[in-house]
């Protein structure tokens, strides 16, 4: 569709929109930053392959002859700092999975090349291979050298930064920032620490390694995409797209090299995507939130869902991913589906003309700066608006050559694959016959698949529904569970388990308080915490002969923190007790706890603590009396503590030092806390320590660690020790 709005883009070089010239008319040279093939992408990489997809396709509707490159790093060199430690994490991962590095990279490129092809983006006309391309970066490493550019240093060849002048003009930047927790080791081969590694000289026992003038080797990450956009698209190239992570120092470094070896500018226009949150925070391996295409499959969801979310935001504005949002966007989808299907097919003269005026509207909102949201809110618009059904049915498939959404080819309504409807035929006939057992597993089986079996009043009939569906009552945050903080106790005890994995643990544990808590009265709140195996089921049944027992389904593990938080803010008992699955009480608790709490100065009660000198290493209390913290096992307290204290701190994914800083926070209140090792309870194996790996668990633990001593570090003022 030609139509004659110019196009606009924001061009991260000058910080200004500015209209678009390509380098050679017609034509448009794309390059992106492709994936490192050593894990599965997650959907944070992924949503900067959907800009770029927007980008391209937009430029193709508009009539441009388009080449779209993307580079498949295959040697690893994911960060710099790496590459100049002799890390290669394609490598690692090889070792680790017992495969070769080319086992590897080809097992994760066609996983990449599946997720893209899932999301409809594009395949890019070229996606050269690091390995393939390596003679191609020799040249260019020694063209930088032979004019002055690069030097040599015991068969490592390094960018001389100072020698270009306009070295930092696209990020604004000279050397990487003071990042919390990155400590960038000097290499003393360097002339100036800001240079970088053009090609590094192979650590003995490298298997990636190649010839070259300086001795064997593998080139630098940078080096790696100047080479391949010269070689698959000249030396001036249109647009290059990556995540707002690549600016610096990648691209910095890639203008570096092109300019200084070419002697002209590398690239046009510069496009960055913003971050992808998860839950508000970002996405990191390290943190436990990062999802994968396959992870939102496993829930029932479309892929084409999560290129919906990504539409409704701008790629300037970080996204905020929640499975509630995903959950609205994969509604929105089919709704947007169905009113196409269900378009009739009528057509008038004064419905043509308005239809052109709403095209116009489209290709408007995309030629701003690939304007996605607007353009999706003119696609909604005609789809509720009253235009004849056969022009309504041109436009939307007109615009879904941009907007990549399946809306024509789908089945409007949820579809179920085939296997599932086999499936569920084969349980109601087992259910008429009344194999109830085989009915179940039946059932069992589907919902492995991500679908739910309905069975409807009738009998006969089964629905089955997709998970992302069914879990519509689940939460998807705290911030779903409404407050009764401020309102009077209606109980004298709130007894709180939350739990994410261990289907007997959780049984051992409630079952356990459960007789102890029939003779007081007191609530139950269960949270079911993104639980992996089929808890769920057995809490709601629980609950629904128990009218003492709540249940909450909270939709993914939304955190140790969140997770009590959801307890907390429900809680209506004058004592909350939050136990974890691993304890079980074997008498009356509640007796001695009320006692405990009776004293208004007492703010938290337990069965273990701890103590310390300086709030850097604990001990394990061994005798009933004061302690620093009460361990996270067993916690009593009264209700109206967390009015002083506040509630946990949501940053807390992993639950280690979580129950420390609580009880900080209580100490800040001048409240004692106090454990009495008497109490009927005992404690099993703690099933989060236990499932966690070791290289993960100390990760967790020590990023929470240093967020307690960020936080507390400096009170040793409240510690027992001093205060005595
Ligand atoms: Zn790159």
């Amino acid at each position: 569709m030609q139509r004659a709005t110019p196009i606009r883009v924001f061009n991260t070089l000058t910080r200004r929109k500015e209209d678009f010239f390509p380098v050679a008319a017609g034509r448009v040279t794309i390059y992106t930053c492709g994936p490192t093939v050593y894990r599965y992408a997650h959907i944070g990489n992924l949503r900067s392959y959907l800009m770029a997809d927007w980008l391209r396709r937009l430029l193709e509707a508009r009539g441009y002859r388009v080449k779209h490159v993307k580079n498949i790093t295959d040697v690893g060199h994911m960060r710099q700092d790496m590459v100049e430690r002799g890390e290669d994490k394609v490598i690692a991962a090889a070792l680790a999975e017992g495969k070769t590095p080319e086992q590897i990279a080809a097992h994760y490129t066609d996983a990449f090349m599946a997720d893209e092809a899932k999301l409809n983006i594009l395949p890019a006309h070229e996606f050269p291979h690091a390995t393939t391309n390596v003679p191609e970066m020799v040249d260019l490493t020694k063209m930088l050298v032979d004019r002055g550019y690069g030097y040599v240093v015991d068969g490592n060849v390094y960018f001389e930064v100072a020698r270009f002048s306009e070295y930092g003009k696209l990020s604004r930047q000279q050397s990487a920032g003071l990042e919390e927790g990155v400590r960038v080791e000097a290499d003393p081969l360097k002339r100036d620490q800001r240079d970088f590694a053009l090609w590094k000289a192979a650590e003995e026992g490298r298997v990636l390694k190649w010839p070259s003038p300086w001795g064997d080797g593998f080139p630098g990450w940078h080096i790696e995409c100047s080479a391949m956009a010269a070689k698959y698209l000249g030396p001036e190239i249109d647009f290059h797209t990556g995540g707002v992570d690549n600016i610096f120092p990648h691209h910095e470094d890639e203008i570096a090299q092109s300019e200084a070896a070419f002697g002209r500018r590398h690239v046009r226009y510069w496009m960055h995507g913003q971050h992808l949150l998860v839950d508000g925070l970002k996405m990191a391996k390290s943190t436990g939130n990062t999802y994968e295409i396959r992870d939102l499959e496993k829930r029932g969801f479309e892929p084409l869902a999560f290129r919906y979310l990504c539409a409704t935001a701008s790629y300037h504005a970080r996204l905020n991913f929640t499975v509630k949002s995903l959950r609205a966007a994969q509604k929105g989808l089919l709704r947007l589906r169905e009113k196409l299907s269900t378009a009739g097919n009528e057509t008038t003269k004064k419905g043509a003309k308005e239809g052109e005026k709403i095209r116009d509207e489209f290709w408007g909102a995309l030629a701003d700066d690939v304007g996605l949201p607007k353009a999706l809110a003119v696609a909604w618009g005609v789809a509720r608006s009253r235009v004849p059904g056969a022009v309504k049915r041109e436009l939307l498939m007109d615009f879904d050559r941009v907007l990549g959404l399946d809306l024509v080819a789908r089945s409007p309504s949820t579809s179920v694959p085939i296997d599932v409807e086999a499936l569920s035929r084969e349980r109601n006939e087992l259910r008429r016959r009344k194999a109830y057992r085989e009915a179940d597993a039946i059932r069992e089986r589907i919902r492995g698949m991500g679908y739910e079996v309905r069975d409807a009043k009738s009998g006969g009939a089964v629905l089955a529904i997709p998970e992302w569906a069914r879990a519509d009552a689940a939460i998807s945050s705290s911030a779903d569970v409404d407050s009764h903080l401020s309102e009077r106790d209606s109980v004298d005890f709130t007894i709180g388990v939350v739990a994410r994995r261990g289907c007997e643990e959780l049984k051992r544990c409630l079952n356990s308080v459960r007789q102890c808590a029939a003779r007081v009265s007191a609530e139950i709140i269960a949270v079911d915490n993104g639980f992996a195996d089929n808890c769920g089921a057995w809490l709601d049944e629980l609950a629904a002969k128990e009218e003492q027992v709540r249940v909450f389904h909270a939709d993914h593990f939304l955190g140790s923190a969140a997770g009590l938080n959801v307890v907390l803010k429900q809680a209506r008992g004058r004592y909350v007790v939050t136990l974890d699955t691993s304890v079980e009480v074997t008498g009356d608790i509640f007796s001695r706890l009320r006692e405990l709490l009776e004293d208004q100065r007492v703010g938290i009660g337990g069965r273990w603590g701890v103590t310390s000198e300086d709030l850097r290493s604990f001990e394990e209390a061994e005798a009933s009396g004061d302690v620093d913290a009460v361990e996270g096992y067993l916690m009593a307290f009264r209700r109206d503590l967390v009015n002083e204290t506040g509630l946990l701190d949501e940053k807390y994914r992993f639950y280690r030092h979580l129950d420390l800083d609580f009880s900080l926070a209580a100490r800040t209140a001048a409240f004692r806390l106090v454990i009495d090792t008497s109490l009927p309870v005992v404690r099993h194996e703690h099933l989060e320590w236990a499932a966690t790996p070791e290289e993960e668990r100390e990760r967790l633990s020590k990023r929470n660690f240093y967020r307690f001593l960020r936080k507390w570090g400096e009170r040793s003022d409240l510690l027992v020790a001093q205060t005595r």
